[in-house]
């Protein structure tokens, strides 16, 4: 299976035609090897072999029909191997680690969770710590009979080249974040690459809708620090590199500083602790500080049979100063329900400003903004209707996340995913002996 030796020509021939008709098995349902070769239009002979390369390689699987004889006889409906590679995402955030194993299918097969703070902790150690997690994550995935290959960590902040230049919330600067991740992996070739936390959920969030759902739309993710991701046509805008900061759009000028040096960011009045803080609730003591941090598991495994689809879903923890919000406002505590309509004013001002740019058919709101939403989408929608003049606001353009605080691992997983789906010949040549 290996390449070496071929002409260059040939190899890269070999690489995109590998990654064709993956792709082709990935969009088709039960397709066989002549409707593969019929749609991407090479023999079928040539697609034959590309197939039994993929088989071999794990990444395809054939159900042959029981009159057919041997395996690998044309006739055979061709699928995704539910039990092969696997991408793995991992997410380091302010207040927890999170690590998602998914299949080549996108489906999550397992996921761990780690509420530590991590501020102040500095970035080796909570890296070293996020890739121990992670190695446990592929253990589990292992023993459910998936092989992970490649690693996507997201990061709250400004990421490039796998470097992570400057996170404020986490005072990171010029961290080389996969660079430590893969020593807390420890003894495992897995390829590792970093992207902004944001970025991912966007990505998670698109991969997660329902076929026919559009495809444009700006995310936003509340956290302690508050991102976006603008996907336009399933493809995510990353600007000049950094695009989708908007905790640091100005909303009111001459506003409490923030951690990025400005003042009055839409972060100071609508994230995490800005939100806490409004409603007179310790976000330090909430989240535990001092204590041992909490590990929540849920590892799901599963064969190839139909039920395969049927996760055993863990419940979108929220933070529990998060969740203490929710129960106070839902009470009609005072506090908390002015601290999320200013939070809903805040997040209404800035956002009319991106849609009055950038016109997105849709606005998604999640992170801890999914939990939160029934009490700062009034006080948001008012700000939208009053505000945009783009184009008419119409309050179903507004819609809440359903994966909550998951969407950037799940997201962060699927880029994995994706990786392979793309260029199945890395991922060959990588788990190949060599010749
Ligand atoms: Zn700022």
């Amino acid at each position: 299976m290996n390449g070496g030796g071929q002409p260059a020509s040939k190899q890269s021939m070999r690489r995109h035609n590998l990654a064709l008709v993956l792709r082709q098995v990935a969009a088709s349902e039960s397709a066989s090897r002549a409707t593969v070769a019929a749609r991407v239009g090479l023999t079928k002979a040539t697609v034959s072999s590309l197939v039994e390369e993929l088989r071999l390689a794990g990444l395809v699987i054939e159900h042959v029909p029981e009159n057919q004889g041997r395996v690998g006889r044309p006739g055979g409906a061709l699928a995704l191997n539910p039990r092969g590679a696997a991408g793995v995402g991992v997410e380091v955030n302010v207040d927890y680690t999170a690590v998602c194993v998914a299949d080549l299918t996108g489906a999550p097969r397992v996921r761990l969770t780690e509420r530590a703070d991590n501020r102040g902790r500095g970035a080796e150690e909570t890296l070293h710590s996020a890739g121990r997690l992670a190695a446990r994550a592929c253990a589990a995935a292992r023993r459910a009979g998936l092989a992970p290959v490649q690693v996507t960590l997201g990061v709250p902040g400004l990421v490039h080249d796998d470097r992570v230049l400057h996170a404020p919330n986490l005072d990171w600067r010029h961290v080389p974040a996969g660079d430590l991740l893969v020593r807390g992996l420890g003894r495992q070739r897995l390829a590792v690459s970093v992207d902004n936390e944001a970025n991912l959920a966007a990505i998670g969030e698109f991969q997660a809708r329902p076929p026919g759902a559009g495809a444009s739309f700006l995310y936003v993710s509340g956290e302690i620090g508050i991102g976006a991701g603008l996907m336009v046509d399933g493809e995510l805008f990353r600007g000049g590199g950094f695009a989708g900061e908007i905790g640091h759009v100005t909303v009111i000028p001459d506003g409490p500083e923030c951690g990025c040096g400005a003042r009055g960011c839409l972060e100071r009045y609508a994230g995490q602790d800005a939100l806490l803080e409004a409603a007179a609730l310790d976000s330090v003591s909430a989240t535990r500080l001092g204590s041992a941090p909490a590990v929540t598991a849920t590892a799901t495994r599963t064969g190839g049979g139909p039920g395969r689809h049927a996760l055993q879903e863990a419940p979108t923890e929220g933070s529990a100063p998060v969740e203490r919000l929710a129960a106070l406002a839902a009470e009609g505590d005072d506090a908390a329900v002015r601290a999320l309509a200013v939070a809903g004013r805040a997040l209404g001002v800035a956002l009319s400003g991106a849609v009055n740019l950038l016109d997105p058919p849709e606005v998604v709101i999640g992170g801890i903004y999914a939990r939160l939403a029934p009490w700062l989408i009034p006080s948001l929608q008012v700000q939208l209707h009053e505000r945009v003049t783009s184009g008419r606001w119409r309050s179903d353009r507004l819609r809440v996340s359903g994966l909550g605080t998951e969407a950037a691992v799940r997201g962060a997983a699927g880029a994995g995913v994706q990786a392979i789906l793309r260029d199945p010949s890395a991922y060959i040549d990588l788990t190949s002996p060599v010749l």
